[in-house]
């Protein structure tokens, strides 16, 4: 195989899980049924995902509640959003925009990513990421090392001048900010800053990731993964003769700060 891949944190992350995992679903698209751990994850999802529009149609000004949308949940969530969201810098507002830069080998793939919200302004000129999360609150330190936060401080160091022509400067590393916002501790935003040395580090890490996958690609190998608790919060169990590593339990597998909650279930993929 020798195409080009547009690939996203949540590839990253499952190819650094399980390279097998990442051949089965995302290069030969194996359907990825309903996850083991079943009903309840699903729901979390989908609220999550139905929040994050919320939001957007807040900011792009629209109405947000959809008619009839009773969730007590969702709505707690939007109360906590209302009164707690974080405060915001002037500036101009790209709300859930994409970003994709070439990487890899002569940049034959490409890295993209898409943000809940970012903004340009201020003096000095900057770009503020913000992120908004559904699941249980993460530290900072597990944070700043999720794929996630590397993929998108590299995205807006490399590629956010296509955003704003006009203000090359925001998009140094020194003024790019990530501050990610947990609904359940809406007090406490984690916000998250780059430099040029933490983005040399990044690029290092996410081209030889990148590498690793081009040469898996012209050698077609996908090794099954030497970590069984990675089996069990994966729908390929029986394809891969797992089955004897179990069913994770709900905490084990609510990593929305490395699988994003609107993403999860739909790979993104080009
Ligand atoms: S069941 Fe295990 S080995 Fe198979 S794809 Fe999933 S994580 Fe990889």
């Amino acid at each position: 195989m020798t195409e080009r891949l547009t690939l996203a944190q949540q590839h990253l992350y499952t190819f650094r899980a399980c390279p097998r995992r990442f051949y089965l679903r995302f290069l030969v698209r194996v359907p990825w049924p309903e996850a083991p751990l079943g009903l309840e994850q699903e729901q979390a999802y989908e609220r999550g995902r139905r929040f994050h529009r919320w939001i957007e149609r807040h900011f792009l000004g629209l109405p947000v509640a959809d008619e009839g949308d009773h969730d007590p949940v969702l709505r707690r969530w939007w109360d906590t959003f209302q009164r707690h969201a974080p405060p915001l810098p002037e500036g101009r507002r790209f709300i859930e925009t994409s970003l994709t830069v070439p990487i890899g080998p002569d940049g034959k793939h490409r890295l993209t990513g898409r943000f809940d919200l970012l903004v340009t302004g201020g003096d000095p000129v900057a770009a503020s990421l913000f992120d908004w999360k559904t699941g249980e609150p993460r530290p900072i330190e597990r944070l700043r090392r999720a794929w996630q936060t590397r993929v998108y401080l590299y995205l807006l160091a490399e590629g956010g001048v296509a955003l704003t022509p006009d203000a090359p400067a925001a998009f140094a590393p020194e003024r790019i900010s990530l501050t990610y916002w947990y609904v359940e501790e809406p007090l406490q935003p984690r916000p998250i800053t780059y430099d040029p040395a933490a983005h040399r580090a990044n690029r290092v890490e996410l081209d030889g990731v990148v590498a690793e996958i081009d040469r898996q690609l012209t050698e077609n190998e996908w090794p099954l993964t030497d970590d069984w608790t990675e089996c069990r919060q994966c729908a390929y169990q029986a394809i891969c003769g797992r089955q004897a590593a179990g069913q994770a339990a709900l905490d084990e597998t609510a990593d929305d700060d490395e699988e994003p909650d609107h993403a999860w279930l739909e790979p993104q993929w080009g």
